[in-house]
């Protein structure tokens, strides 16, 4: 048994939860009296028997994935997107202009007019024309 543990959320501590206040709690782990209970620093300072085998573990919080909500679209149906932009505002796709590292945009969570807009702003061949 590892002196640590793995959870998806932090349970509160039961002992300040018996005073009607909740904190997060630092252990699961048994108590001077002889209970288990999920026990804030504090009070796994004042009743933990220690980290350990029979002990306690301590509760580490497992990262989150953050899950991307930006990216409802797959790389294909975003590139088609900035095409469409591109289409409209300067009668070319994204193969036409050079230098647009499409992929880094999809994958930076831009919009599909933001890449486009990046893609602009890296073409040469459009700069000048702009000019
Ligand atoms: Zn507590």
């Amino acid at each position: 048994m590892s002196d640590k543990v793995r959870v998806a959320s932090l349970p509160n501590c039961d002992l300040c939860a018996q005073n009607g206040v909740q904190t997060p709690a630092w252990a699961d782990g048994r108590t001077l009296m002889g209970q288990w209970a999920n026990m804030c620093k504090i009070h796994f300072a004042t009743y933990g028997v220690g980290l350990g085998t029979g002990r306690g573990q301590q509760l580490v919080l497992a990262e989150a994935k953050p899950v991307d909500i930006l990216k409802v679209d797959t790389y294909e149906a975003w590139m088609r997107k900035v095409n469409r932009v591109l289409a409209g505002r300067v009668g070319l796709t994204a193969d036409d202009l050079e230098d647009f590292d499409s992929w880094s945009c999809y994958d930076s969570g831009m919009t599909p007019e933001e890449g486009a807009e990046e893609c602009l702003s890296n073409s040469d061949t459009y700069s000048m024309w702009g000019e």
